[in-house]
């Protein structure tokens, strides 16, 4: 590796790169952590969702340099990359690189869902318990989307961050995955996937287990892996649109207590203190609530409780992320952290495949493979938000009227460690300046 550990950083930090499949945490701050291993999440395990595979097969160069800074930053003596067994197109793509590299594996996934759940992930592949509430660097272990260590092997090469590979599907004329610049509207991008097949339509932004309700005004970010276009009708919007009152009500009336959510938790099957049945006895029958509402803090929101185990349509996740809301708002600090002794000894069969859960989702007709659009969108103008990351929101660097070109830094934060740098995704003017965003048009 060419670069000092500090110019890994520096460029990381320069380029804006966050991480790609989760909430957005600066990856130029995850890389300062030390670790003994470090795992590239290649397993892409929501439904309907191709674009890591796609950037795989097209970057296999970066990931591997992105990779090798990852660990020459972090001190890891070993790497995998976990992709799913069936992933042929990008496993074959990796491999050549691999035979001189005998510090990196491949780890071939199994196709159940939530494969790429960090915990699980690390279990999977080194056998170590993450502790409950904690995360990876407490195992020593390092978990980066595999997108985001493609950025990071751009960033080497002073590429700043300024589109991410998209994949649209369902109800468009053209399923694809589409490198899109960074703050096109969604709408842009359902068009460029040759519109919506249906007149009454909704948009899931991500996937349709972890996914959320988006407007067509909404813009892509730094972690916009995803939109489905879904009929009003469907029953993944129904779920979706119900609010928090509605899921306490639903539930208080109809849990029949069958410990369904429980036992296929994949956070309580790996031995976490978490077992959302007794959160939702607890709520209906107003008992001390605290220690089973604090189990919150252990929910990865990785849907399995209401989309696949309750036979009452009921929505575990939904009453812990309205909890999780609540004490953020209180100030409430997570109190678990241990770690768990052993996972659950049926963990191995109670795994949720993934044939299964597109069954259930209702969304098998959609489940086809999208052709890859290697020509950039080209939008006429963007907005980009100053956070698409965790952290406080990037500070404006260029005001109204002024040129900008493609890859510009536009806005970076006060400090560097509150959160990443924003940089122009197309070149134009600049038409708005907002606490919230950049305008630019062409
Ligand atoms: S969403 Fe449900 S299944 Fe997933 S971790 Fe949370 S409680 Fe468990
Ligand atoms: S699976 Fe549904 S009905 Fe069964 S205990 Fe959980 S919330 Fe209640």
């Amino acid at each position: 590796m060419p670069y000092s550990r500090q110019q890994i950083i520096n460029r990381v930090y320069a380029a804006g790169v966050v991480g790609a499949g989760g909430a957005g945490f600066p990856a130029y701050l995850k890389l300062q952590s030390k670790a003994e291993i470090i795992i590239a999440n290649g397993a892409e395990c929501e439904p309907l969702l191709y674009s890591d595979q796609y950037l795989i097969v097209q970057k296999p160069d970066q990931l591997i340099n992105g990779l090798r800074a990852a660990m020459a930053a972090t001190g890891a003596a070993r790497a995998y990359i976990a992709l799913k067994a069936h992933y042929a197109e990008a496993i074959s793509a990796i491999e050549p690189y691999l035979e001189r590299l005998p510090q990196i594996k491949l780890h071939l996934l199994q196709d159940f869902y939530p494969a790429g759940d960090e915990h699980s992930l690390v279990y999977e592949i080194s056998g170590r318990l993450v502790p409950e509430g904690g995360i990876p660097p407490q195992a020593g272990v390092l978990v980066h989307n595999v997108t985001s260590l493609i950025q990071i092997g751009e960033a080497l090469a002073g590429k700043a961050l300024v589109e991410r590979a998209v994949t649209v599907m369902g109800e468009v004329k053209k399923p694809q995955v589409i490198p899109v610049p960074l703050g096109t509207s969604l709408a842009e991008v359902i068009k460029a996937a040759g519109g919506p097949t249906v007149d009454n339509y909704a948009l899931i932004r991500g996937g349709p287990m972890m996914g959320q309700l988006a407007q067509g005004d909404e813009v892509v970010t730094k972690t916009s892996g995803g939109i489905i276009v879904l009929p009003q009708a469907h029953l993944l919007v129904g779920k979706y649109s119900l609010s928090p009152l509605k899921q306490l009500q639903r539930a208080r009336s109809a849990c029949e207590g069958c410990r369904l959510c429980t036992d296929l938790c994949p956070r309580y099957l790996l031995g976490h203190r978490i077992e959302p049945h007794l959160m939702i006895r607890a709520l209906s029958y107003e008992l001390d609530m605290t220690p089973y509402f604090s189990s919150a803090f252990l929910c990865c929101q990785c849907g399995i409780c209401d989309m696949l185990a309750c036979p009452c349509q009921l929505s575990p996740r939904a009453l812990y992320m309205a909890i999780k809301r609540e004490f953020a708002r209180l100030g409430v600090q997570n109190p678990h952290r241990k770690k768990p002794e052993n996972p659950h000894p049926d963990r191995s069969h109670r795994k949720a495949a993934l044939s299964r859960l597109a069954r259930v989702l209702g969304i098998g007709p959609y489940m086809v493979r999208p052709a890859l659009n290697t020509a950039p969108l080209m939008p006429d103008s963007v907005r980009i938000t100053l956070q698409q990351h965790i952290g406080l929101p990037a500070e404006p660097l260029v005001a109204v009227g002024e040129p900008v070109k493609r890859g510009q830094l536009i806005a970076q934060p006060a400090k560097a460690e509150t959160g990443a740098t924003v940089h122009a995704s197309i070149k134009g003017s600049i038409s708005a300046v907002t606490n919230g965003y950049i305008e630019i048009k062409v």
